[in-house]
């Protein structure tokens, strides 16, 4: 590939130089966000309603139309798109740019040629990433995990998502799902079924698909002020256990040790020096960070020190920050 001519710029009044533009596009299972970047900066953004069960290639034309809105309303010329990154929930092969596998979400993602949808419609490059490691990147490059090489990415919502970066790194293994399963490390072995097959998994033991039926087997459920509640989510959870409800703080307290449980076996595992925590469930994160810290302090086998537990900078975006990255730095090693 060309190098870009630092000086030349295709729309000198609006200022986008040559491939200086970045699409990020992250791939939710109720919202599409797509992101415009600029030297790593994000200069404008648009979501979409996503409709995860009717499969990838029907996403396609309203993320196209999405793409050249923004593209459009942002004076971007083709010539001034780098690339695009692409986040996904699912396991992605980052070497071909492919979807691998899925769970509930897009299921004809590993039939969808994601390469040439952008070189045909923006004649541009496209790199796919799983999306608990484009946070992990975008966390790592601009938000809380700045300056730290060993890291590991906890995103807690439907499920849990996980991703490590080892000396500055992505971890991803012979089939590219090395740190993306810590959401279906075995807890319990004697526990819940699992959507991914398994048995005792973190997330079917404490996740918001979870919840639901983990209130109702409470044996005080149906006595409980949480029965009255038409969505049995986390936000209820907390409201309700801040009140003292029984039934709520007894589930409270499992999910929470759950998934200290989790993340103590992810330290083990990944050795880092910290741990990101994103995703729906930590807008509760002032109950959440400092129960954790302290079961981790307490059971994480770590002579050396403790690892530190914080809050992502950008639970909104890092995805968005972290395809920006990707796309930067992919392009980097492909050029002599
Ligand atoms: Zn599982």
């Amino acid at each position: 590939m060309r190098k870009a001519p630092h000086t030349y710029s295709v729309s000198p009044s609006i200022g986008w130089g040559w491939r200086e533009a970045v699409i990020a596009i992250d791939l939710g299972g109720t919202i599409i966000k797509i992101g415009l970047l600029k030297s790593g900066e994000l200069f404008d953004r648009k979501e979409i309603p996503a409709q995860s069960a009717a499969g990838l290639k029907a996403q396609l034309p309203e993320m196209q139309l999405a793409i050249d809105q923004i593209l459009q309303a942002n004076q971007v010329q083709p010539e001034a798109v780098l690339g695009i990154g692409f986040s996904f929930a699912g396991l992605v092969d980052s070497s071909q740019n492919r979807i691998l596998s899925t769970n509930q979400k897009y299921d004809d993602g590993p039939e969808t040629d994601l390469v040439a949808w952008a070189k045909t419609n923006w004649n541009c490059p496209l790199f796919a990433e799983n999306d608990a490691r484009m946070a992990l990147l975008g966390e790592w490059q601009h938000g809380a995990g700045m300056g730290c090489e060993n890291l590991v990415m906890v995103t807690m919502g439907t499920g849990i998502g996980s991703a490590v970066l080892i000396e500055g790194k992505l971890l991803k293994g012979k089939h590219f799902q090395a740190g993306n399963l810590g959401g279906h490390f075995v807890i319990d072995h004697h526990g819940t079924a699992c959507t991914c097959g398994n048995i005792g998994c973190v997330e079917a033991e404490a996740s918001t698909w979870r919840l639901p039926s983990l209130l109702k087997e409470h044996p005080e459920f149906n006595s409980s002020a949480m029965k009255n509640e038409p969505v049995l989510d986390f936000k209820a959870l907390f409201h309700h256990a801040e009140n003292g409800n029984k039934v709520a703080n007894d589930v409270l307290e499992h999910c929470l040790s759950a998934w200290a449980a989790g993340i103590i076996t992810m330290i083990h595992a990944f050795d880092p020096e910290m741990i990101i925590l994103s995703g729906g469930i930590m807008k509760s994160s002032s109950i959440i960070l400092p129960y954790l810290q302290e079961r981790v302090n307490q059971h994480a086998w770590t002579p050396w020190g403790k690892v530190i537990l914080v809050e992502a900078k950008f639970p909104d975006s890092a995805a968005l920050y972290g395809a920006d990255y990707l796309v930067k730095s992919s392009i980097l090693k492909n050029t002599p």
